[in-house]
């Protein structure tokens, strides 16, 4: 068995590990980051996609609001390529106008130092004349759009030129726990590498557990009770960007409140539902139903607007079951250390919290290793850019004026977003990339209203041709997998992988479920069009390998959807 040693090994590919290897790595520790499946596969990759300003929060939690100003401030300056700088209305709509939540927004603004003026009606119109006419008031705060999948690959490649080795695909199935009943201590984890279907033994000084709605998971493998309580939240695109800023309605945070431009598309969200299973999240007609009728009070309209997707995260709400007071930093995550709390030494849980706050969160995880671990070099993340920042934040039109400028339109993949042949074989080139979902976190392939229509054969094909010329025939191994099914050598797995026929359909299977609960109207006919592109004209379901299994299909084939 493959046997590797580290100082720290972080559990969990999410915004939060990535957060935590950047940060140990740039302290000086040797890091290790596992993650499952590709990086950003969990709530990192399902979000709603804002930086928050700490608006939200600034009546109901005066903390979190000061957390959310503070880390936006340095987010746009580490992360800046990864966020575009739109700004946000609170805006009072007549169903909000009887209460007193705005004077209290107003106010708890100014106590969290959130930057809030108020703006005339008028003056929001002009700005954003999609918004409903008969809103009552306007403040305007600094409210962003953050695209996740940049952030996590940024923090995820600084951790890696800090020193941190990360290892997607790799999931743990067990920590190694070392001593008795009275001094257990954790010593690192049984991974399954679950491309090259081996198993991995990882030795550490210390466990971080970043496993987000899955940490209770893990730490019930050193038989420690983290109770996780997941909270469902649904999102829906719209098939084009309604706004330009970030609309927040001015009261009691609830339902379908929140509508966030997001490159060429606009988010609503979201929803609060108690789930018991993380791996199969339907979403309800009701659901739907709920943010439609919600948008309508923002955006007059909404509920005739082409939808081109709806998905669904999961919060990782945390209940505490033990008697312990090392527990709560903020209300808003949680940090436990199991020495203190379990008597299980060498095991730190970082759970909770937001995707505007996860560098904090990594910064206070990392104070605590340190005091477990000795200390070393102080926290930077604070004032070290990420590679990409000096690039500035984007803005809507950038990719069309690169491909503009660059004349790239015969090398055009993805017509919806945009997506050129070399961003595409750089993204396989960069990232061990599995299928086209990979990709498509990468470069935002299919993301668009054909959600996937065109592009999929396309990119089925340049991943084809790349892996052909690391020396990997299709025939050579389509027949090499058909004869050793479950076989556990490298070069049978690495074709099954990159079969093209699989590729191609393990993708629309992954689009196909996020369109599902939204398929009427215009994305009905797109629908009617894709289908017939693909098993009319490629005739998809009879492609030479039909009846094989992806290695991966467990992964693909579940019913959870993301953007
Ligand atoms: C619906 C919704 C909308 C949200 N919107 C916003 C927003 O607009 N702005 C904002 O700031 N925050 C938002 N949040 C909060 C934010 O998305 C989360 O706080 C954040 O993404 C959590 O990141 P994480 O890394 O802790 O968890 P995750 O991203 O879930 O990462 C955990 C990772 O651990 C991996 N893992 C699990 N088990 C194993 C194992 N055995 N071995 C290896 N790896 C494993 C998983 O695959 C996963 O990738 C939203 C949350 C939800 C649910």
């Amino acid at each position: 068995m493959k046997t590797l040693t580290t100082e720290i090994l972080v559990i969990g590919g999410g915004v939060t590990g990535a957060g935590v290897a950047w940060d140990a790595a740039l302290r000086g520790f040797d890091v290790i980051l596992v993650e499952q499946r590709d990086v950003g596969h969990g709530t990192s990759g399902r979000f709603h996609g804002l930086l928050h300003s700490g608006g939200r929060y600034a009546v109901k939690d005066a903390i979190s609001a000061q957390e959310c100003i503070h880390e936006n401030r340095i987010l746009r300056q580490t992360h800046a390529h990864c966020i575009e700088d739109t700004g946000g209305f609170f805006v009072v709509t007549p169903e909000d106008a009887q209460s007193d939540y705005p004077q209290r927004f107003v106010q708890g603004c100014a106590q969290a130092g959130i930057p809030c003026d108020e703006i005339s009606v008028a003056a929001a119109l002009r700005l954003e004349p999609r918004l409903n006419p008969a809103i009552n008031q306007v403040f305007a705060v600094p409210d962003a759009s953050v695209d996740g999948f940049k952030l996590i690959h940024a923090t995820m490649q600084a951790a890696r030129l800090a020193g941190a080795r990360i290892f997607t695909y790799h999931q743990v199935v067990s920590l190694l726990v070392a001593g008795d009943d009275d001094a257990r201590r954790v010593i690192g984890a049984q991974v399954q590498d679950v491309v090259r279907d081996e198993r991995v033994l990882i030795h550490a000084a210390l466990v971080i557990n970043a496993a987000g709605a899955w940490s209770g998971r893990i730490a019930a493998m050193a038989d420690v009770s983290v109770d996780i309580v997941p909270g469902k939240g649904v999102m829906l695109a719209t098939a084009h960007r309604l706004v330009n800023r970030v609309i927040n309605r001015c009261k009691w945070p609830g339902d379908g409140d929140i509508l966030v431009p997001a490159h060429t598309v606009s988010i609503i969200g979201t929803t609060d539902t108690a789930v018991s299973d993380l791996e199969h999240l339907t979403i309800e007609e009701w659901e739907i139903q709920k943010m439609l009728t919600e948008g309508e009070k923002m955006i007059p309209g909404f509920a005739q607007t082409r939808i081109l997707r709806a998905w669904a995260g999961v919060r990782p709400l945390y209940r505490e079951t033990a008697v312990s007071d090392d527990r709560d930093i903020s209300r808003k995550f949680t940090l436990l250390n199991h020495h203190v709390r379990d008597g299980v030494a060498r095991l730190i849980t970082i759970t909770g919290g937001k995707l505007t706050t996860f560098r904090m969160m990594a910064e206070r995880t990392v104070d605590l290793a340190a005091a477990i671990l000795g200390p070393r070099r102080p926290c930077t993340t604070a004032s070290t850019p990420v590679p990409g920042a000096e690039k500035g934040a984007y803005w809507l039109g950038h990719r069309l004026q690169d491909v503009e400028r660059n004349r790239w339109q015969n090398q055009l993949i993805c017509e919806c977003e945009l997506v050129t042949r070399g961003m595409l074989e750089d993204a396989v080139r960069q990232n061990p990339t599995v299928g086209l979902d990979d990709l498509r976190r990468d470069v935002r392939l299919g993301m668009g209203p054909c959600q996937g229509g065109f592009c999929t054969y396309r990119a089925v094909g340049v991943v084809h041709e790349l892996k052909l010329e690391k020396g990997l025939s299709a025939e050579t191994g389509n027949a090499a997998w058909a004869s050793e099914q479950g076989g556990s050598s490298d070069t049978v797995r690495a074709s099954q992988l990159y079969n093209p026929n699989l590729l191609l359909r393990d993708f629309l299977q992954e689009r196909w479920k996020g369109v599902r609960p939204i398929v009427w109207g215009q994305q009905l006919k797109q629908e009617a069009l894709d289908q017939l592109i693909y098993l009319s004209i490629l005739n998809a379901d009879h492609l030479p390998d039909a009846q094989l299994k992806s290695p991966l299909s467990d992964f693909y084939h579940q019913e959870s959807t993301d953007a």
